[in-house]
């Protein structure tokens, strides 16, 4: 007998019937003697229409507000599951992420998981209950209801997996597992049996938004067994590790996109000391998300910082600046938008200093522009216009021998 987390993303949920489906599933895993604990997010596109109900009210609703907005749709879902299986015969409940015990930090709609005290979910499971637990949410230490960023029922259910010492978390999801990228836009993609918790990370952190980042930091650092799967296909789906088989390992093992990316330049008549380290302090004292960085510090040019944030965080970025102009020091700002983020990510990248020559040529082949350019040990990434994204990842993912027809 094992203790199981397993997660139904929105379109698992999208309605009665896969609500119906869905217990089934449920009742399968109860039926084998397992305890059982499930993560649900919210209906379909629920969250998207709330989003979009407060903007019709205001373009910048306050962020409180949206988080006790945002979290209703989780509780819709939890409830209805909940009921669904009681419909069966199958005791369960459903909590919130407070009942629960998910403590966060005290990020209105970014929220970071502090700690879950799981005695409450344990005590009903020996009470022989499947627990149902309302993803996405949780509760800061002043008792402010918080949500943990976009598509963070995954972090909830990998949380819940290290406060109860499950043996597994399941994320059920609309695709078989992780492939070597969206198969969505790249219809080449091909799926992956097994992946390293570090390789999937990046992944999830340039955009592959089949895990949250932040439920894989979990995993990893908790060695939480973490396995992705259809919730309409009984496979095995793909499993992350610490290692994955060495003859798998080929140099990239996955290439991610991410649309809506900005690059702001600052210009200096003349830098001082330390005025990158003012820059970036600022901007992450207002939780303004930095990726690339690129400083120029050029003879007889005056000297640039570039970075580049996403989209929706650029009106807060440049109020940021403008409010602490006169401290930073720099005398001019812009920004360029209509940019995306095009990765290639591989553990076996450390040793094959080949890789990013191999993908600047590719994309000079296919006349992409590269804009930014950033390198780590296992991934690199450019930014490069937004039009271009979809033929770069194809084009990339072709160059690496990631698809089926290889
Ligand atoms: P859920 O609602 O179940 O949380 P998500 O939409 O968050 O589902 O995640 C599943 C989606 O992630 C897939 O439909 C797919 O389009 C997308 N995706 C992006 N990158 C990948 C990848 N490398 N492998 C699989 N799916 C990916
Ligand atoms: N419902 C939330 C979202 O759409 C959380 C999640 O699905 O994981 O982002
Ligand atoms: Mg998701």
């Amino acid at each position: 007998m094992s203790k199981i987390v397993m997660k139904f993303g929105g379109t698992s949920v999208g309605t009665t019937e896969k609500i119906a489906h869905v217990a089934n599933r449920i009742r399968k895993e109860k039926e084998k003697g397992h305890d059982i604990v499930v993560v649900v997010s919210a209906m379909g596109k629920t969250t998207d229409e709330l989003v979009k109900l407060a903007h019709e009210i205001t373009e910048s609703p306050t962020k409180r507000e949206m988080d006790m907005l945002l979290t209703t749709g989780e509780q819709v879902t939890m409830s209805l599951l909940a009921i669904q299986l009681n419909a069966l015969d199958i005791d369960a409940i459903s909590l919130t992420g407070w009942q629960a015990g998910l403590q966060t930090d005290n990020v209105y709609r970014n929220a970071r998981v502090e700690n879950l005290d799981g005695s409450k979910i344990l005590n009903l499971l020996e009470e022989g209950k499947v627990v149902i637990v309302a993803g996405f949410q949780g509760v800061s230490s002043d008792g402010e209801i918080t949500t943990l960023g976009r598509g963070g029922s995954d972090t909830t259910a990998v949380a819940i997996a290290v406060s109860i010492e499950a043996d597994i978390c399941d994320i059920y999801t609309d695709v078989e597992g992780v492939f070597t990228s969206d198969p969505r836009f790249v219809p080449n993609a091909r799926k992956l049996e097994q992946l390293e918790y570090d390789e999937m990370l990046e992944l999830a952190n340039l955009g592959a938004g089949v895990l949250h980042p932040r439920a894989v930091e979990f995993a990893k650092n908790y060695k939480i067994p973490l396995r992705v799967r259809s919730s309409y296909v009984e496979n095995e789906g793909t499993i992350l590790k610490e290692e994955v088989d060495v003859e798998k390992n080929l140099v990239v093992r996955g290439v991610a996109f991410e649309s809506d990316i900005v690059r702001l330049t600052i210009e200096y008549e003349v830098p001082f000391n330390g005025s990158l380290a003012s820059i970036f302090t600022t901007l992450a004292n207002n939780h303004i998300d930095v990726d690339i960085i690129v400083q120029s510090i050029v003879d007889g040019v005056k000297p640039t910082v570039s970075f580049s944030i996403k989209k929706e965080s650029l009106s807060e970025a440049i109020t940021v600046l403008e409010t602490h102009k006169e401290v930073l020091g720099f005398t001019f700002a812009d920004f360029e938008v209509g940019l995306a983020k095009v990765s290639i990510v591989g553990s076996g990248m450390v040793s094959n200093p080949g890789v990013a020559a191999q993908m600047f040529d590719r994309l000079r082949k296919e006349n992409i522009p590269v804009k930014m350019v950033s390198t780590s040990e296992i991934k690199v990434s450019v930014v490069v216009p937004q039009q271009n994204m979809i033929l770069a990842a194809n084009a990339l993912h072709d160059e690496f021998k990631l698809g089926l027809s290889q």
